[in-house]
């Protein structure tokens, strides 16, 4: 054996798409690769044991955001241990400000962009010569047609145990400055009869659960129809064994004839991760992100009333020119809406993301290490972006848990945001924790704080009692919202 294809995924449940099209894509050296994924928090040791164990000769590592700073430890022991290993980095965050990293000076060669025609291109090189001279490739994009799809390499325990990530599409024409995508400048489909037939044969292997990595599912309305019929005929074939579906989709852009597919789906069919991140024109306009809010709004009301749809809808705070009190505007907007999850992000600094420009305009201060979140900004010191840390934390645990379906709206009354900032500086002085509250010590402290703010301790206990038991509370008192419907998401 060669080549050993590998990367460090978030969890084990997270199937690596990438190293999955580089190893379809290996050409004449396919028989030769092969593909091992690890865990972030496993053991370096142990991983350099296990990739030695190969005997590679190359070995490509995929390094994102997530898990650049343990394969950089992987890397330096592995090219202590066997220096004639040749390691070959890829992924998006060696795709730029590339020369800079730590990591990048570990490896011997580091492909930028696209991997799928310049890995086994490069391989091939330092396997057979001339021998490479330059450490950094950029990856060259082919047309579409000539990628190979990579599902049939999905193993039976992968469908089995594991998220299945596809696309129909890369790329994404719109150009948000925080995000990778801007970069794209357009995007990029596969042939749809050859990606239906993929999944045509992942869903007669098992598969029920597809997860759409394309960053706008609903930008060719024709596609997104055709790709959403497929899946409806499934679960009109077999409503018994359903199947699920999870897209991103933009906001502002749900033709009449999309809602009409949409709608048809079931409950627990279709999950939906739909990027807000401001309601804030200024911010917009500043962050180069174009989005009509009224419609938006209009769409997100729509979803949560006239279809079966799961939705997790995201929110940046920390971004330029976004106070506090205009962040929470928007908060409050959109729990108004009843999205099913808010996900509350803390801006992060993507390495080639174009919102550098404005770093000293708005005094944007990020973290040096990975994930570069931000830590204070013109407008948000320190320790209040640490609030809102905070809050993003507990807003996941009490929130999006769906573990407080009945007290959560008692929590947060007409003022959302301010109301949970209050709780949420609350818990943190009474805990000084943020991670490891078991659940029991959290329904205890939130029964807690309900009386601090005047609630009876048996109405407390009460409230808490029917979300905790399962119970339901007296109907005509509070409505279970449909927010806090089970949680879906893989
Ligand atoms: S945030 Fe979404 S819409 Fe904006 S560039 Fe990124 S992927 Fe595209």
């Amino acid at each position: 054996m060669s080549i050993l294809l590998t990367t460090l995924n978030a969890r084990y449940t997270h199937a690596s798409l990438g190293l999955r099209y580089l190893l379809a894509n290996m050409g004449e050296l396919q028989e030769q690769t092969r593909l091992q994924e690890f865990v972030i928090g496993a053991k370096a040791t142990e991983i350099v044991e296990r990739i030695l164990s190969y005997s590679p000769k190359i070995v490509g590592f995929g390094i994102y955001i997530w898990n650049v700073e343990e394969t950089a430890k992987v890397v330096a022991m592995l090219k202590r241990v066997a220096p004639q290993v040749v390691v070959v980095l890829g992924g998006p965050e060696v795709s730029h400000e590339t020369n800079e990293q730590e990591i990048v000076k570990l490896a011997d060669y580091v492909i930028t962009g696209w991997g799928d025609v310049t890995f086994p291109k490069l391989c091939g090189e330092i396997l057979h010569g001339p021998k490479p001279l330059m450490k950094v490739h950029a990856g060259v994009q082919p047309p579409m047609a000539e990628i190979k799809l990579p599902y049939s390499l999905y193993s039976d325990d992968d469908i089995k145990n594991r998220t299945l990530y596809v696309e129909a599409s890369r790329g994404c024409p719109f150009k948000c400055e925080f995000c990778l995508s801007a970069l794209d400048k357009t995007a990029w489909p596969f042939a749809l009869d050859n990606f239906l037939a993929e999944m045509e044969s992942l869903y007669q292997r098992g598969a029920r659960l597809f997860k759409f990595v394309d960053r706008t599912f609903n930008l060719n309305i024709k596609t997104s129809l055709k790709i959403m019929q497929f899946f409806l005929d499934k679960l009109e074939a077999n409503p018994d064994d359903p199947v699920y579906a999870h897209f991103e989709l933009v906001p502002d852009h749900l033709p009449d004839a999309l809602k009409e597919g949409i709608a048809k789906f079931p409950q627990g069919a279709l999950q939906f991760e739909i990027g807000i991140q401001s309601f804030n024109p200024e911010v917009q306009m500043l962050v180069s992100r174009k989005q009509d809010n009224q419609k938006a709004a209009d769409n997100i009301r729509w979803l949560t009333k006239q279809s079966h749809a799961h939705m997790h809808v995201d929110l940046i705070a920390g971004l330029p020119g976004e106070t506090v009190d205009s962040f929470a505007e928007g908060f409050n907007k959109l729990w108004a809406l009843e999205p099913h999850e808010i996900q509350f992000g803390i801006l992060k600094r993507l390495r080639g993301t174009p919102i550098i420009r404005h770093t000293q305009e708005f005094g944007m201060v990020y973290d040096p290490y990975a994930p570069y979140t931000i830590l204070a900004n013109k407008d948000i010191d320190f320790s209040t972006m640490q609030r809102l840390v905070r809050f993003a934390r507990y807003w996941d645990l009490v929130a999006n848990s769906g573990r407080f379906a009945h007290t959560l709206p008692v929590l947060l009354g007409d003022a959302p945001f301010q109301r949970f900032m209050a709780f949420s500086d609350w818990l943190y002085a009474n805990t000084d924790a943020t991670h490891r509250i078991a659940l029991e010590r959290l329904v205890a402290m939130v029964a807690r704080y309900l009386q601090t703010q005047g609630m009876g301790k048996e109405e407390a206990e009460a409230l808490l009692a029917s979300d905790y038991a399962g119970a339901k509370p007296k109907a005509a008192e509070t409505p279970a919202p449909k927010r806090q419907a089970r949680r879906l998401a893989a």
